[in-house]
Order: C-alpha cells, then sequence, then structure tokens
C-alpha cells in the first residue's frame, strides 16, 4: 500500500483537530478509528461540552481564548469562519461557589482573576443568592437558594457529536482518507527495516505513514505502553427526556455547574434530552493493572450503565436546580427515567497536562492524549500545535508542558477537579434503566 505522511490512529478531538491543520498545508493524511465517527468510544460522542474559558495557567487560558473564537466564529485563520460556530451556543453558564476552603475555589477565583486581568475577559461576571440569577433565569426559580451562585456569560457549549461530524467532513473535503470500523493493533515501527513507520489494524491491513500520531484517549495503552503516564478515568453520564412544553421552559438556560456534586446541559433541541454529569466520582480499572489502572481493553460495551451511586446522584442534581424533573411531568410519585447512562472514559495525567510529543525509542511515532476531561473545547485549535509538534516547531514551554514525564500518582493533582470517591469498575453495582435493559 502506498503510504501516507502522516497516519492518525484515533478520530477524536486531538485526531481530527490534526488531520484538519494537516490537510489544510497540503499534507497526504489518513485516519483510521476503531468505530465509525462520532465514535463511541470518543469521550466526546456526547449532545454537547462545556466550552469555557477558566483556567488559572497561561498556555491553557490561552489557548482557550484562541478555541473561543473559533466557537464563536470570530476567527478562520484556522478554519473557515462558521464551521464550528454553526455547533456552538454561548449560552452562560451559572457556577455554585465552592467552600472557600477547597483547591477548586482557590482554582475558581484564580482563573477568574487571570482571565480578567490578562485577557480582559470574563468580565460581566456577577454574584447571586439566587439560580434566577436576580430573575435573568426566571424558568430555574424552583431552584435551591442556599448556595452563592456565579453566572459566567463568557461561556458556551459546543453540540459535541455534531461537531466532530462537521470536522471529519472538512478533513474528507481537504482531502484525507478515513478508514473506519478497523482499529489499530499495532505500531509495527522496526519491523521491515525502512524509515517509514507501519501501523497494524484489526483486518490485517498494514498501512505506512512517515509519521504516526497515536491519538486513542482513554485507549492508548492499549497500543502504546504508557501505563507509566496516564490512566483511563471513567465519569458518569445520564440524560433525562423533556415534554414538548418543558423543553421550551428550559431551552435557554445556561449551563449549571456544581464542581462538587454534577452539573446539568441545556436540553437538547432535537431529543429534548438535558445531559447531567455527576461530579466528585469516577470509575477506574482495577484489574488490568495492578498499580496504575488502565482500561485495557476498552469497547463501548464493557460498562453497561452508571452504578446506581451515580443515578442517585443524578436525581440529586436535578433535585437541587431543576426539582421540576425529578418526577415524571405530571405526577407528584413517579421518578423520571434516568437515560441512556454511561460511563465516559477519558485519560488522565497526574497533574491534567496534555502529553504531545514522540514516543520515546520510536522515532517518528508521536502521541497526543492525556486531556484529563478537558480538550474538548481545543476541537479547533489543538491541531495546530500538533503539527507544530511533528514538524519540530512547537514553542519551548509548550513542548516542556506536553512532554513525556514520570507522574506521581501518589500525590495526584487535578487541581479543578473535586474527585473524593473513585470505584473499581469490578466493584460496581449497575444501575437498570427502567425502560429497557441495561446496556450488557
Ligand atoms: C463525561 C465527560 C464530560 C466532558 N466534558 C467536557 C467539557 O465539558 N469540556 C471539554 O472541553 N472537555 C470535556 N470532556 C473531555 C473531552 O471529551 C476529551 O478531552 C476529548 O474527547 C479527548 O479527545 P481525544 O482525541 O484524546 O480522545 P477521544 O475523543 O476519546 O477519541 C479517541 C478516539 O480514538 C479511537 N480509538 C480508540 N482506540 C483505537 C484503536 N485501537 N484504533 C483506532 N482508533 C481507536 C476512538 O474510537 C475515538 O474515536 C469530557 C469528557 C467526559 C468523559
Amino acid at each position: 500500500m502506498s503510504g501516507y505522511e502522516v497516519v492518525i490512529v484515533g478520530g477524536g478531538v486531538f485526531g481530527l483537530s490534526s488531520a484538519v491543520q494537516l490537510a489544510r498545508t497540503n499534507y497526504k493524511v489518513i485516519v483510521i478509528d476503531k468505530f465509525p465517527i462520532p465514535s463511541p468510544l470518543s469521550a466526546a460522542n456526547d449532545y454537547n461540552k462545556i466550552v469555557r474559558l477558566e483556567y488559572n495557567d497561561m498556555v491553557y487560558a490561552e489557548l482557550a481564548v484562541e478555541a473561543m473564537g473559533y466557537w464563536n466564529g470570530e476567527d478562520s485563520s484556522l478554519l473557515p469562519a462558521r464551521l464550528l460556530h454553526d455547533c456552538y451556543s454561548h449560552c452562560g453558564r451559572i457556577s455554585v461557589v465552592q467552600d472557600p476552603k477547597t483547591r477548586r475555589y482557590a482554582f475558581d477565583e484564580s482563573s477568574l482573576r487571570l482571565l480578567q486581568e490578562k485577557f480582559s475577559r470574563c468580565r460581566d461576571v456577577k454574584e447571586f443568592k439566587d439560580l434566577t440569577c436576580g430573575g435573568k433565569f426566571p424558568q430555574l426559580s424552583d431552584g435551591q437558594r442556599y448556595d452563592i451562585f456565579r453566572y459566567n456569560p463568557d461561556c458556551g457549549i459546543g453540540f459535541a457529536r455534531e461537531s466532530l461530524l462537521k470536522m471529519k467532513r472538512y478533513a474528507e473535503s481537504l482531502g484525507v482518507v478515513f478508514q473506519e470500523n478497523d482499529g489499530v493493533v499495532e505500531v509495527e515501527k522496526f519491523r521491515d527495516g525502512s524509515q517509514s513507520v507501519v501501523v497494524r489494524c484489526e483486518s490485517g491491513k498494514r498501512i505506512h505513514g512517515k509519521k504516526v500520531v497515536i491519538a486513542c484517549g482513554a485507549n492508548t495503552s492499549a497500543i502504546l505502553p504508557m501505563q507509566r503516564y496516564v490512566k483511563a478515568t471513567g465519569l458518569y453520564v445520564g440524560h433525562v427526556q423533556l415534554s414538548d412544553e418543558e423543553y421550551q421552559k428550559f431551552k435557554d438556560i445556561p449551563v449549571i455547574f456544581n464542581s462538587s456534586v454534577g452539573y446539568i446541559f441545556p436540553p437538547d433541541a432535537q431529543t429534548k434530552m438535558i445531559k447531567i454529569c455527576t461530579s466528585a466520582m469516577s470509575a477506574y480499572d482495577g484489574k488490568s493493572n495492578g498499580s496504575y489502572p488502565v482500561y485495557r481493553t476498552l469497547e463501548p460495551h464493557t460498562a453497561p450503565s452508571i452504578p446506581i451511586s451515580a443515578a442517585v446522584r443524578i436525581r440529586t442534581v436535578l433535585g437541587k436546580y431543576l426539582p421540576s424533573l425529578v418526577f415524571t411531568s405530571g405526577t407528584q410519585s413517579q421518578l423520571r427515567d434516568i437515560i441512556d447512562c454511561k460511563i465516559c472514559w477519558v485519560s488522565d495525567t497526574a497533574n491534567s497536562d496534555f502529553i504531545i510529543d514522540e514516543v520515546p525509542g520510536m522515532s517518528n511515532v508521536y502521541v497526543c492524549c492525556g486531556d484529563s476531561g478537558h480538550a474538548y473545547k481545543f476541537l479547533p485549535n489543538i491541531g495546530k500545535y500538533i503539527q507544530q509538534k511533528l514538524e519540530n516547531k512547537l514553542p519551548e514551554p509548550l513542548a516542556r508542558k506536553w512532554s513525556f514525564r514520570e507522574a506521581n500518582w501518589n500525590d495526584a493533582e487535578i487541581e479543578w477537579r473535586v474527585e473524593p470517591t473513585k470505584l473499581a469498575i469490578q466493584d460496581v453495582e449497575w444501575f437498570k434503566e427502567s425502560y429497557g435493559h441495561a446496556k450488557l
């Protein structure tokens, strides 16, 4: 088979963003994915994801401000201006102010200061004692009144699944070849003695490239020996179905975000589903590697649902902020079904910095992973930096930040993620959705 200049393994956020940027500068690129894009394995295969600016780290804050320019349709130097703007809503976010003694509180404060002082962003952030934010969101008047709420209008959501598809179609229009339904099982770098790298697929096909980029998210360790650097973390997601009337009531709400309990998205316009994620609880695979849990055999069906405790948490989040959705409409006793529950796997590094680097001992093989649950927002622009890495042009501070590094998992510190409860999936008591069967 004739070779490609760049073979990208994994068509999620990092993979698609890279494919687009490389193809825009005339590289001959192929993207190989285990599933049709958007893949059920992609952490970004969801109705929506938050596109926020708040980082207390200059690098990510700058990256987030740059990305927001594309989501908001203001910048067109990397992508056609409307490409992602059409799958974005600048809906704002209400965040619950955390206990001042917590790391998360310190993160929120310093992020806001950085954004305001260095980037002149998020200047209209205001605090309120009620969830309606002084009447701006009257449909939230049933929500609880004990928290302090911070409303930031400079935030939005990307329609995640749709945006992955858009990026794929755009990449195709630029000549990128897609080979889907054919996972890569091995990088055969040194087998044929040539300069090119070869990846072997489940189908037996062997694909040659001058450079190979492995961007398989939480599944990266199934292909590369990354156990010391990243681990797979499962986050919990569930949904509730709204009636037409409920959709009309809640369609213009902002994201409601409590970093120690969970968060709620505005309803999806097509399905009228509201997505709810839990915070401060996550799963890992306790079996595949004793000291560094890695979910090696990651397949969509391996986690059939979410833990019962996560379903209870989802109801708690609803009860606090959208109490009218706890029960089925028209009843006061029949709990509304929590549906389409899933564990969504991300690849964590110990400090949440990405790894975008050449794999030690494997020249021309690059890995882009360690998204740590915050990389979706960079779909428009992370590919630019991955291309710079491939061309040896990545500015030194970024190259250093995203390089291979030993992780100290005993002292792991993702300061913006409140994470006291971790559950091995082997010990999970699965929540069975009351309609249909759990997805076993
Ligand atoms: C519940 C949840 C909420 C999140 N919320 C946000 C948010 O609000 N904002 C935000 O910015 N980020 C958010 N994220 C994080 C974001 O989704 C991830 O950072 C992002 O998807 C990571 O991109 P990736 O390319 O590394 O991996 P993924 O998007 O997971 O893509 C990996 C791809 O690799 C493919 N693959 C895997 N194995 C193979 C193989 N062997 N061969 C070929 N292909 C393979 C998969 O099929 C998949 O397409 C969230 C994540 C989760 C789970």
